[in-house]
């Protein structure tokens, strides 16, 4: 069995999907793994590295050659795939949603294409989620980044000139972003307040010593949903967190958004009447930037100044943490693979609950029902 670990095109993109340990652990289930010269540079792992583990470092072409799996972190192009055997499986981020000209051209192709945000959440498959791994990096990274362009302290300060206020911090989205979040911005001393749909995320937020704000008149989603994931909400509801959150921001200093729908446009929480609103010297930082963003205004990897507010979001979050966001993702991948690795077929065999989950492509089909409509 042959992995192959290539280094990523996608622009910005700095994560490699294996690191010299899981390169490591796949040996010791008896695969032999070959990587792409460079591909762990921008995370700090030299080729050497890699082979001091076991690997074998090579040019795209001598990696690719042969391969029975490919692992990446975003999908490679099917036109970098040429060479691996046919009906290669290929794990990575694949966009389904949005990229379906690439998951039609993985089925033409005869590639069984893994779609690794497409895990299950359930828990015996919570060690192979990279969308959890991912975004618990990227909650940390946009509280440190808004502090970092924030013009006043987080924590309170009594000094001998006197004494510096607190930070007002407001998480709109408690997933596991969020949550990072509101535990980061507690721990460098702001005083944190969150707000999500699910109102089970009520007493998640209230453990970390945060305070819950929450649309009361008009039902949210009471417990978790279909896998825990929030849904587009009504027309009166969105009107009154519109009012809340107007109410709530102007008092605000820093306000971290990350609320997402999956297979839709991030939902708009807060609009340019809002923003005005707010402090000069304030920071939003929007985490659903890339998805359309959940703030009127928020360019990726920009600080748009508006009303005096900086608004700020990056396209890839996880990789300005490009070591630790490798390490998880490949650890990630290697506790995928490994949980269904068959020792006398020296080679995984998924079962039905997470294989179907995941995997997009096969026998040169579309085969995944959330693609095809049949979920
Ligand atoms: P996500 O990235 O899809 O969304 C972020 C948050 O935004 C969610 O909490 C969502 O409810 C919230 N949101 C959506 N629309 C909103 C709106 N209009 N206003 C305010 N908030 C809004 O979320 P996620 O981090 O992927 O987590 C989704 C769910 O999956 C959660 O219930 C989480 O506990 C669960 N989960 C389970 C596992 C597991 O069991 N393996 C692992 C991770 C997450």
């Amino acid at each position: 069995m042959r992995l192959a670990v290539l280094k990523e095109h996608a622009p910005g993109e700095t994560r490699v999907a294996a690191t010299p340990e899981t390169v490591k652990k796949f040996i010791g289930l008896g695969a032999s793994l070959a990587v792409e010269s460079g591909a762990g540079a921008n995370a700090s792992i030299d080729d050497e590295a890699y082979r001091e583990a076991g690997a074998e470092v090579g040019d795209r072409a001598s990696v690719v050659k042969g391969a029975d799996i490919l692992l990446g972190i975003q999908a490679p192009d099917v036109a970098d795939l040429a060479g691996a055997k046919p009906g290669a499986w290929v794990a990575a981020l694949f966009d389904p949603f949005m990229a379906k000209d690439r998951v039609d051209a993985y089925a033409k192709a005869g590639f069984e294409a893994l779609s690794m945000e497409f895990m299950p959440r359930i828990t015996r498959a919570q060690s192979m989620d990279v969308l959890s791994s991912q975004s618990n990096l990227a909650g940390y990274k946009a509280v440190v980044s808004a502090a970092n362009v924030f013009g006043k302290a987080f924590p309170m300060m009594m000094t001998a000139a006197g004494t510096v206020q607190a930070a007002k911090a407001f998480v709109m989205g408690v997933g596991v972003a969020g949550l990072q979040a509101i535990a980061t911005a507690k721990r460098v001393g702001a005083q944190v307040s969150a707000t999500d749909v699910r109102s089970a995320t009520k007493e998640q937020i209230k453990s970390l010593g945060a305070k819950p704000i929450f649309v009361e008149s008009v039902a949210g989603i009471e417990g978790e949903g279909s896998g825990g994931y929030a849904t587009e909400m009504s027309e009166e509801y969105q009107k009154a967190q519109a009012e809340l959150v107007s109410a709530h921001i102007a008092k605000q200093d820093i306000v971290i958004t990350t609320a997402l729908i999956p297979g839709r446009a991030a939902p708009r929480l807060i609009s340019d009447a809002q923003i005005a609103t707010m402090k000069p010297g304030s920071v939003i930082f929007d985490l659903a930037v890339a998805q359309g963003g959940n703030v009127e205004g928020s360019v990726a990897d920009q600080i748009v100044e508006k009303h005096g507010v900086k608004i700020m979001g990056f396209s890839n979050t996880p990789a300005h943490l490009a070591a630790d966001a490798s390490a998880l993702f490949s650890r990630n991948h290697f506790n995928f693979l490994s949980a269904f690795w068959d020792k006398e077929a020296g080679r995984p065999i998924l079962d039905d609950e997470i294989g179907n989950a995941v995997r997009l492509t096969q026998g040169g089909k579309v085969v995944n029902e959330r693609l095809t409509g049949e979920a």
